[in-house]
């Protein structure tokens, strides 16, 4: 755990004890602090306590005596509706802050050369897939690589800091917005695509709190720059013009004069006007997709922007493992692969998934978000049919019906594994893919995301024994 010894002697609130408020608040108390801990769930705050958590009331506390509010990055202070504490605090002048910069004023308070090396990473899709790149890539070239966040271990439970370290950080737009004082020697933004605007408002509150990750940036540091969506090329203009720290474009689909990019899964560094080749793609497993290849030249820019020997990055790209419900695949039937692409929540993460197959067997649907799957149109073509389930359900099948796509109304994610099998090992393609890639979050019929992932990849595996069996039965008869 990192000690928040910058806070010694202050008096803060935390609200919301999750696990990274829970750490937030013991980081905190280690460093000297005078916490008090809170959560509006009864269950909550005695699951805290046990774990050594000072519990107070904040609704029955002087605001007048506290210095800054720790607020869950996932309890609103502003829209739709800011949490009781975040009125009380703005009310009382009191800072609204997250362990994120917590852990950027541990940093900070050191001495320059003493300080760890952090990558940030932010951006609507893709962090995750980075994040753990990039954290692969570090470790596979010997570093001590510790990655957090928004992602695996809250950053207070990451272990403690030396010149070594090198911290890799996937941050969401709600952490960044209650940051101030975090300096990334390398900020990848990856692309911005419309989201989460129910709590920010509108597209431009949502940029603002993701530019945040630019912010204390000066000549020695790096921007890792996502040009594949209008947004990112525009953002790199921008930055470009105000000058002051290097700027590298990646791209997985495009040639570059200068930047990262990958064409046709060949991975490219272009610089001084030279252009070397640094990796075949094709031959990682977990990177199919010019998705990933934007997220592989992200984590190459990032990490040859700190000295790591570039021929070694190249090579630990190939071994990256990959990520559950990110493109994963999760089983085979015949000639029918499976893929659990759980995570793509809206259509921007779906096109993805569409994008790299054909002849897909398309689970799709939940609770539906803004954009729906109009913006997928140009991508029909790669679905075979498409099997749509809770509540978005109807709204799906009126856009599919109008472009004539087959599609069915199946209801429950089990159903819709079913009727896409049977279909698929039916069509005479190839290689059909039995696709799960919502387009939707999962709160109607899952707990979240990976529950929805898990209980595809259980009905594949049974489905795998009873394929088995009932093969095995048909040769001994
Ligand atoms: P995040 O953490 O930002 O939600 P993930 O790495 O978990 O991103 O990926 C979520 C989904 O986003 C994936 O299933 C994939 O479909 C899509 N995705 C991944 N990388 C990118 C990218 N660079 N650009 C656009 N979409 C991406």
């Amino acid at each position: 755990m990192i000690k928040a010894g910058t806070f010694k002697n202050k008096h803060i609130a935390v609200f919301g004890l999750g696990r990274t408020g829970i750490t937030a608040a013991l980081s905190l108390k280690a460093g000297g602090a005078t916490v008090y801990a809170w959560d509006d769930n009864a269950g909550t705050v005695e699951r805290a306590k046990e774990q050594g958590v000072p519990i107070k009331d904040l609704s029955k506390i002087d605001w007048k005596d506290i210095d800054e509010l720790v607020l869950s990055p996932g309890v609103p202070d502003k829209l739709p509706e800011p949490h009781w504490t975040a009125i009380a605090a703005k009310k009382a002048n009191v800072p609204i802050i997250c362990d994120i910069e917590i852990f950027a004023r541990e940093v900070m308070s050191r001495a320059e050369e003493h300080r760890p090396k952090i990558i940030a990473i932010t951006g609507t899709n893709g962090k995750s897939t980075t994040t753990a790149l990039i954290g692969h890539v570090l470790q596979a070239c010997g570093k001590d690589a510790q990655i957090g966040g928004n992602i695996g271990r809250g950053v207070l439970d990451l272990d403690s800091m030396h010149a070594g370290t090198y911290y890799v950080l996937e941050l969401s737009s709600y952490q960044l917005e209650r940051t101030q004082s975090l300096r990334a020697n390398a900020a990848v933004f990856l692309n911005l695509t419309p989201d989460h605007l129910d709590r920010h408002g509108d597209m431009d509150h949502y940029e603002a709190a993701k530019r945040r990750i630019f912010l204390n940036q000066t000549h020695d540091d790096t921007v890792v720059i996502g040009v594949d969506n209008p947004e990112g090329r525009r953002i790199c203009s921008e930055l470009k013009v105000a000058n002051g720290r290097r700027i590298v474009p990646i791209s997985g689909r495009k040639s570059l004069g200068h930047g990262v990019c990958s064409l046709k899964g060949k991975l490219y560094c272009a610089q001084n006007s030279k252009v070397v080749e640094v990796a075949d793609l094709n031959k990682a497993k977990a990177l199919e997709g010019m998705h990933n290849w934007q997220n592989a030249a992200a984590a190459y820019a990032a990490v040859s922007s700190l000295g790591v020997d570039p021929e070694a990055i190249g090579e630990a790209l190939l071994s990256f493992p990959g990520l559950a419900h990110r493109m994963e695949t999760v089983g085979q039937i015949s000639n029918v692969r499976f893929v659990n692409d759980s995570k793509a929540t809206n259509a921007n993460a779906a096109q993805q998934a569409l994008r790299s197959y054909k002849d897909i067997f398309w689970i799709a649907g939940g609770q539906a978000k803004s954009d729906g799957i109009e913006p997928l149109e140009t991508l029909f073509p790669n679905i075979s049919k498409a099997y749509l389930i809770g509540e978005a359900a109807p709204i799906f099948h009126r856009t599919l019906k109008k472009s004539d796509v087959e599609n069915k109304v199946s209801g429950t994610l089990e159903m819709a594994v079913l009727c896409a099998l049977r279909d698929a090992l039916n069509s005479g393609a190839e290689n059909p893919i039995v696709l799960l890639s919502p387009a939707c979050a999962s709160f109607d019929q899952f707990k979240n995301f990976e529950v929805r992932g898990d209980a595809f990849r259980e009905q594949v595996s049974s489905l795998i024994v009873r394929f088995k069996n009932s093969a095995r039965q048909g040769s001994a008869a």
